[in-house]
C-alpha cells in the first residue's frame, strides 16, 4: 500500500461542510495515514483567516485594547466547526488558556500558531486520527532556522509509531522552548517535511484551485491547467510569482524524490498538478509549461571602452551592490556594458550612493538607471528539445507591438526572460500564452 501524507489549506478547512468534505477525501484512501491542516481560511471574499485575526489579537494586546470581543470571534468560529460536525468535544479550557496566554503577550508566533493548534485538534478528534503536536516533532535552531536533521530524525521515529495522526502545519519550536512559525503559508512546509519524515508515496498539498495554472488567470482567461511540473521549473515559475504553494515546501521532498500532486479539495476528481523531480516527457504541442512574470524591476546599466578586458570589472560592480545588501536578479551584459536588473524597492534611497560608488569602483564611461521594467518567464523542460521556442516568444511579443528590452536565456535551458516595459505587461503576457497554447 502507498504512504500519502495530506496537507489542506485554510480555505478547504473554513467552516464544518468543508470539514466534512475533507473527511471523505482522507477516508476515501486509507494510504491519507498523516494529515497536516492550516488554520481555518475564508469563508467568503470580505471575511478574515484565523491566523489573521490571531495577529490582530497580539497587536490589540500591544496596545492595550480589550481582546474579549474579538478573541469572541475567533472561539465562536471553533465552536460552530464543533457544533455542525456533531462531535463531543469540548475547547473551553484550550480556547481559555490561549486568551490568557495571549494576554500575557506569549509571542507574536505562538499568537499565530494556536490557528493551526486548535484546527488539528478538532481535525483529529473528528477523524479519530491520533494528534501530535508540531511544537514536539519540528524544530528550530538558535538562529531561527528550520533544523532539518533533528527533525526528520524525532519525527520520524515519533510519527511512525502512529498509524494515523494530525499534525498541525505553520510552526514548530525554538530550542528555548518558544513557539515558532514559518513565513505565511508555511503549512506547505510542514507537509513536505512530514511527508519526507514518514518516507511517504506522495505529498498531497490539497488547496482550492485543481493545481497550477499555465498562466495567471487575472491576466489569462481560463488558462490551461498544467499537468506535470519539474521542482526546476516549479521554482522558475514560483520566482516570478506564481503562487499556489509555498517557496520552501519544494526543498525537503525534492531532497527524499517524493512527488507532490496539488488538489482541489472543492474538484477532487480532478487530477491537479503533478510536481516530479524529473521527467522528460513534455506537451509536444504545447512544449512549454508555463508562462509568469512580475512587474517593477530597474535596469542598473553601464557601459565602459574595453571592459570586457578589465579583469576585476564585474566583481567590483557587484561589491557595490553587496555592500548595500542587494540581490541582483540577473546580469545580461554585453562586450563594453554590463546591465543588472534588481528589484526597484531595493534601490529606495540608495540609489545616489549606489551610482556614486560604481563610478568611484570602476570609473565607466557612463551609468544610468531606468526603472518600470517588467520581466516575464517563459518556462518548459520541452524548450530545448523544440527548435525555434525562443524564436516564438520573440516573434509573439514583437508581433503584438511590444518592444523587448532585455533578453536572457537563463542557462539551466528551461527558461527564457524577455524584459518589458511594465505596462505592457498584460499585452505581452497574453501574446506568449496565445503563441503556444491554442
Ligand atoms: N495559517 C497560516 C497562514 O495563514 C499558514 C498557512 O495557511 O499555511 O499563513
Amino acid at each position: 500500500m502507498k504512504l500519502k501524507v495530506v496537507k489542506f489549506g485554510g480555505s478547504s478547512l473554513a467552516d464544518a461542510e468543508h470539514f466534512k468534505q475533507v473527511a471523505s477525501i482522507i477516508k476515501a484512501d486509507p494510504a491519507r495515514r498523516y494529515v497536516v491542516p492550516s488554520a481555518p481560511g475564508k469563508r467568503y471574499k470580505d471575511d478574515t483567516k484565523v491566523t489573521d485575526m490571531l495577529y490582530n489579537c497580539y497587536d490589540m494586546v500591544r496596545k492595550g485594547q480589550n481582546i474579549d470581543e474579538y478573541y469572541g470571534k475567533i472561539c465562536d468560529r471553533y465552536n460552530g466547526i464543533i457544533k455542525e460536525l456533531g462531535i463531543n468535544f469540548d475547547i473551553s479550557g484550550e480556547l481559555d488558556y490561549i486568551k490568557s496566554a495571549l494576554m500575557h503577550r506569549s509571542g507574536r508566533d505562538f499568537a499565530a500558531s494556536r490557528g493551526e493548534y486548535l484546527n488539528s485538534l478538532i481535525l483529529a478528534k473528528y477523524l479519530k486520527y491520533d494528534f501530535i503536536d508540531a511544537e514536539n516533532v519540528i524544530f528550530f535552531k538558535d538562529n531561527g532556522t528550520f533544523d532539518q536533521e533533528k527533525t526528520n530524525e524525532i519525527m520520524s521515529r515519533e510519527l511512525l509509531q502512529h498509524k494515523t495522526a494530525v499534525i498541525p502545519g505553520f510552526y514548530g519550536v525554538m530550542p528555548n522552548g518558544t513557539i515558532k512559525t514559518f513565513s505565511r503559508g508555511g503549512s506547505d512546509i510542514t507537509g513536505s517535511i512530514v511527508a519526507r519524515a514518514v518516507g511517504a508515496d506522495l505529498y498531497e498539498n490539497w488547496t482550492d484551485v485543481s493545481g497550477f495554472m499555465m498562466a495567471d488567470p487575472r491576466v489569462i482567461d481560463n488558462p490551461a491547467a498544467i499537468a506535470t511540473i519539474t521542482y526546476r521549473e516549479l521554482r522558475e515559475l514560483s520566482y516570478m510569482g506564481a503562487t499556489v504553494l509555498h517557496e520552501d515546501a519544494i526543498f525537503p521532498v525534492r531532497y527524499a524524490g517524493i512527488p507532490i500532486n496539488i488538489r482541489n479539495t472543492n474538484s477532487p476528481a480532478d487530477d491537479g498538478t503533478m510536481i516530479v523531480a524529473e521527467t522528460s516527457d513534455y506537451d509536444t504541442e504545447k512544449v512549454i509549461t508555463g508562462i509568469a512574470g512580475k512587474k517593477g524591476f530597474s535596469v542598473i546599466t553601464i557601459e565602459k571602452d574595453m571592459m570586457n578586458s578589465e579583469i576585476g570589472f564585474g566583481r567590483k560592480v557587484l561589491e557595490v551592490l553587496e555592500d548595500n545588501e542587494i540581490s541582483f536578479e540577473h546580469l545580461p551584459s554585453g562586450i563594453d556594458n554590463m546591465s543588472i536588473v534588481v528589484s526597484s524597492a531595493t534601490l529606495d534611497g540608495r540609489r545616489d550612493k549606489i551610482l556614486a560608488s560604481i563610478n568611484r569602483m570602476v570609473r565607466p564611461d557612463s551609468i544610468h538607471i531606468e526603472d518600470n521594467l517588467a520581466l516575464i518567464a517563459v518556462v518548459g523542460r520541452g524548450m530545448v528539445k523544440a527548435r525555434g521556442t525562443a524564436a516564438r516568444v520573440f516573434n509573439a511579443i514583437s508581433n503584438a507591438g511590444v518592444n523587448i528590452r532585455m533578453i536572457d536565456q537563463g542557462s539551466s535551458e528551461i527558461s527564457i526572460i524577455a524584459g518589458i516595459e511594465d505596462h505592457e505587461f498584460d499585452t505581452a503576457l497574453k501574446a506568449i500564452y496565445n503563441e503556444f497554447v491554442k
